[in-house]
């Protein structure tokens, strides 16, 4: 496959891995912070861990939209959908995620109108065909989902829709790297920084944390090969002392970002004061929120939306996950109460979840090697097939 095998390819890994090795310090351990769950995911299918030498740690960051959206804003959402005549859409990622009082699947299941969209378009293609029901957009993601809500918005306003409304959970990444900087029981060395955000922001606004915080990060792909030239970037930083944004993802990621997208975000999102993430807490600024310009598209603005606030489960680390404390291993109900057919934290449930990207790779290898290994150990049956002469 073009511009995949590549990134792929044995012999190059090897020897990138050699390369790791070669460059780490022996005497030194590192952690390392990968931001975005689509690299979380990537290194666990494609086994990356067991290339690293053992005094290299990735820890897990907060990249996962999904993963970071507190309870009661599932909760809030769903309010929306019970009500009469509303037709409830959201990503398919968003669908099996729990609210207090179930998943959007199993309001569904009670009756409510909730349905799958593959973008923001499907959605305002809905309430075109609709226009007797209202269709609400339960919008959700970093910066790079939010230039699509904006645009779609922008051609709501445009074509004078009066029946779709946005439900915005837009949220943005830069103060989600300064609350895990500024967390107390946390050490990082430097970060792997995030792909597909950038490819909307660019890589100017990861400078602070080269210069304030002294920490080297490099943007980096997806596959194998992107990771792990990455990790070969910051330890080659990091021995020259250096700390400095680099861009290892330079045919996705354009230094400046997509002008023409953060232009779409400023005209339809401003920042909120504060908002509410999962294991994180309230981050100021770290949130879109729609403008008044648009607030006919606002579903906030239209509906009565209770604003509750919901602790997780007790027995649910969640939030300990998400910012890299604990590994999703160490949570007590990992694959026991919590498992992704039975998810009790939006971590078990989405692609980009550390927790289900861990059970569907690390932990199901692990335990396939235990059952092999108590597998008993039978003496082959050097007779079997042979016909007496
Ligand atoms: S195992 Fe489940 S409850 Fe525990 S941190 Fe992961 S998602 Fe949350």
């Amino acid at each position: 496959m073009r511009f995949v095998d590549e990134f792929r390819e044995p012999e190059l890994i090897t020897r990138t891995a050699e390369e790791i090795r070669r460059l780490a310090d022996t005497k030194r351990h590192y952690r390392f912070m990968e931001v975005c769950g689509g690299h979380t995911h990537s290194i666990y299918r494609f086994g990356l861990k067991d290339l690293l030498p053992s005094n290299i740690e990735l820890v897990h960051g907060p990249g996962c939209p999904v993963c970071v959206l507190p309870m009661g804003r599932i909760d809030d959402g769903l309010s929306i959908a019970e009500q009469p005549g509303v037709i409830f859409t959201a990503f398919g990622d968003m669908m099996r995620v729990p609210g207090t009082r179930g998943t959007p699947l199993e309001y569904k299941a009670r009756g409510m109108d909730v349905r799958i969209v593959y973008s923001p378009s499907d959605a305002l293609k809905l309430a075109r065909n609709n226009p007797d029901r209202h269709v609400l957009f339960f919008a959700i993601g970093f910066e790079t989902t939010a230039p699509s809500t904006a645009l779609t918005m922008m051609r709501a306003k445009a074509e004078g829709l009066k029946n779709f409304s946005v439900f915005c959970n837009h949220v943005t990444i830069i103060p989600a790297i300064r609350a895990i900087l500024d967390s107390p029981d946390m050490r990082i060395d430097a970060f792997i920084g995030p792909g597909h955000v950038s490819t909307v922001i660019g890589c100017r606004p990861y400078g602070w944390i080269a210069s304030n915080e002294e920490k080297p990060i490099v943007v980096a792909g997806f596959e194998p090969l992107d990771i792990l030239q990455s990790i070969v970037m910051l330890l080659r930083q990091l021995n020259q002392n250096q700390k400095k944004v680099e861009n290892q993802y330079k045919r996705a990621v354009p230094w400046e970002g997509n002008r023409a997208a953060l232009k779409a975000m400023a005209e339809v999102f401003e920042l909120r004061p504060y908002f509410e993430w999962r294991g994180l807490g309230f981050i100021s600024q770290s949130a879109l929120r729609i403008r008044a310009a648009y607030a006919e598209f606002d579903a906030e603005h239209r509906f009565s939306v209770p604003g509750v606030r919901v602790t997780d489960p007790k027995a649910a680390q969640c939030g300990e996950v998400l910012k890299g404390v604990l590994k999703p291993a160490q949570c007590k109900l990992f694959g026991k109460e919590c498992t992704p057919e039975h998810p009790i934290g939006a971590l078990m449930v989405s692609s980009e979840g550390s927790c289900a990207a861990y059970y569907n790779y690390e932990h199901r290898k692990t335990q396939a090697l235990t059952h092999l290994s108590r597998m008993p150990v039978s003496t082959p049956d050097v007779t079997a097939g042979v016909t007496a002469v």
